[in-house]
């Protein structure tokens, strides 16, 4: 906003909402370069935490995921800047609410924001609330006023060098996802004493998204492909500081009995439509028997990774309590123990497995159990988390 001199880069007196004068700090020393080396090693730790695990359990190592601290500019009684029927605060929660929720839906994250409502926030809350939680990093949304165009980002002055590498690796993302959708004039990386950047302690970086007083901004701000691609844009930025990866791309794939190629099982399986809890249009079924006579279920996993691994059977009373399925796991076969006495009719979780890649026989039910009644082999789904 215009009237906020260090928050847009603007010359002139005013409200400063981002610019409390060091002073107004009480004197108390200004970010701390060595808090910021400790809070870059818990980053890194955490990050090589997923090839190192501290804990290990079932196979799969758990991590302390990032923990990232998102700040909507403005809110409640502060309407932020305005121009052309448009309000900040709407524009900065609406774009923070999708970063949110993109980094959710794509890594395992852990997120707080200063507000996810049209409610009134001091600056000192925000940063009292991210030192407080602990948070790794801190993004705050921000839309700018005065006269100008494009877009613009900002850190602390003397920021330490994890600083400069979130803000440089978030803006040129943000800046590519926004020309994705409309044309917009690059006014670079920026340094300003606002408040959400010196009183953070944590790495921190203001972004100015476009000038809501400028007709062609306001426009391409009134588009919500342009609002998703700015949130995109930031947290392909987090993202790519985090070290977190591409997103894996979603997968799921589901298998029957009837599924052409992709089931085997010897003559001893007959088949059924008995129960309406059946899968498709049949399911197969054979008496226990101590040897080795598995049903397999043939599986194409595209990449290396963690998939949940899920059977479908018909229940009866008469079928088995104890039926084997054999997962076949990049460590190794894996037998998980099913009652298909009940609970037919759904999906039911194996678990978590780590998986090769390829096509191949993933998951084997067995007949081999002293457990009396038919053993069922139905449908098979395998979904990548
Ligand atoms: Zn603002």
């Amino acid at each position: 906003m215009s009237n906020e001199p260090l928050e847009g880069g603007q010359a002139g007196a005013g409200g400063g909402h981002a610019a409390l004068p060091s002073t107004a700090a009480g004197g108390r020393p200004r970010r701390d370069a060595r808090g910021h080396e400790v809070q870059r090693r818990t980053i890194l730790a955490a990050t090589a935490g997923l090839m190192v695990a501290p804990w290990v359990a079932a196979g799969r190592a758990f991590a302390a995921p990032p923990k990232i601290y998102i700040d909507p500019g403005h809110g409640g009684t502060d309407a932020g800047a305005v121009g052309n029927g448009l309000q900040e605060k709407a524009l900065t929660l609406a774009i923070s609410l999708q970063l949110r929720d993109i980094l959710r839906a794509n890594w395992t994250v852990d997120i707080r924001m200063s507000r996810t409502s049209d409610i009134t926030r001091s600056l000192d809350y925000r940063t009292s609330d991210a030192n407080a939680w602990g948070a790794d990093l801190l993004v705050s949304v921000h839309i700018n006023a005065g006269g100008g165009t494009g877009f613009e980002s900002y850190r602390y002055p003397t920021a330490d060098a994890a600083t400069v590498r979130l803000h440089q690796n978030l803006h040129p993302r943000i800046l590519a996802a926004m020309r994705s959708v409309g044309s917009v004039t690059d006014r670079g990386l920026k340094t300003a004493n606002f408040h959400m950047l010196r009183e953070s302690n944590m790495p921190a970086v203001l972004t100015e998204n476009l000038f809501i007083d400028t007709f062609a901004d306001a426009n391409l701000l009134k588009n919500s492909a342009f609002i998703t691609a700015t949130a995109r844009g930031h947290a392909q930025g987090i993202a790519a500081y985090l070290g977190l990866g591409d997103p894996p791309p979603s997968y799921t794939t589901t298998v029957d009995n009837a599924t052409a190629g992709r089931f085997t099982a010897s003559a001893n399986w007959g088949t059924s439509t008995f129960s309406s809890q059946r899968h498709g249009v049949d399911y197969r079924y054979a008496n226990p028997v101590l040897a080795s006579d598995p049903a397999w279920f043939k599986v194409n996993i595209p990449a290396a990774g963690n998939y949940r691994v899920e059977v479908w059977h018909a229940s009866d009373p008469g079928y088995n309590a104890s039926a084997p399925h054999i997962v076949v796991t990049a460590s190794g076969n894996q037998t998980v123990n099913v009652d298909q006495r009940s609970g037919g009719g759904a999906w039911r979780s194996l678990g978590t497995f780590n998986l090769a890649a390829g096509d191949y026989n993933l998951v084997g039910v067995s007949r081999w159990t002293s457990a009396a009644g038919y053993v069922i082999a139905d449908a098979v789904r395998v979904s990548r988390v």
